[in-house]
């Protein structure tokens, strides 16, 4: 079981699911040289994938090429299923900065064989989470800069308006195929300016003026 902090709160936030979604701004999808979906494109990840503020990332031994991709994460509150875009807000906790560590080679494999995403997404180490930011404090989660630096220097660093497919589609979207439950998160996409990160690096990432995380980067 992994709880998470809710800023301000003496309530924990006990994790469910972890949906993500895949190729939600143009720029990255761009980078990756892929196609943006015609829908949203939903990968999971395993509980045991968060980690806090302050532990260390561990790149597992079947991998060379650890990459990070920061992004908004959505804590939902209230469970559901087929929620409407205009009931979407309701149905969220708050919201945080995270980090879908990815096995960049081991994608790319899974990429040529058609193999699913699980290897290369979901190890342990691979989510870094911040505390949550009750959504009584931003007013509006598409209008926010989240960042991300490695050994100090900029890598990532974008609006959260920029994505295509805004959270309240997302919650559509997922609860449509998925029942949303209260505990489970979304971690909405990465901006563009992927990259590297080795053995020995730090990495910080931010949801500027609210929260941010710090982690050290380990082989295993
Ligand atoms: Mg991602």
């Amino acid at each position: 079981m992994k709880i998470i902090k809710i800023q301000d709160s003496n309530q924990d936030f006990v994790v469910g699911n972890i949906f993500c979604v895949g190729r939600n701004y143009s720029e990255h999808a761009k980078e990756m040289h892929t196609d943006i979906p015609d829908q949203p494109m939903i990968f999971l990840k395993p509980t045991s994938a968060i980690i806090s503020n302050g532990e260390n990332i561990i790149r597992p031994n079947i991998s060379n090429l650890l990459h990070h991709e920061v992004e908004l994460v959505v804590a939902i509150g209230l469970s559901g299923k087929n929620i409407p875009c205009l009931d979407a807000y309701n149905h969220v906790l708050g919201y945080g900065v995270g980090l879908d560590m990815t096995l960049r080679d081991i994608q790319n494999d899974a990429k040529k064989q058609g193999s699913p995403w699980t290897l290369a997404k979901g190890f342990v180490t691979s989510a870094p989470l911040s505390e949550i930011i009750p959504s009584v404090k931003i007013s509006n989660p598409h209008n926010l800069i989240i960042s991300c630096k490695v050994n100090g220097i900029q890598r990532q660093k974008a609006s959260t308006g920029d994505m295509i497919f805004k959270i309240d589609k997302l919650i559509e979207y997922i609860s449509t195929l998925f029942t949303l439950e209260a505990g489970d998160l979304i971690f909405t996409g990465t901006p563009v300016g992927v990259g590297e990160t080795k053995p020995g690096d730090t990495i910080e990432a931010e949801l500027i003026g609210y929260t941010k995380i710090f982690h050290q980067i380990f082989a295993a």
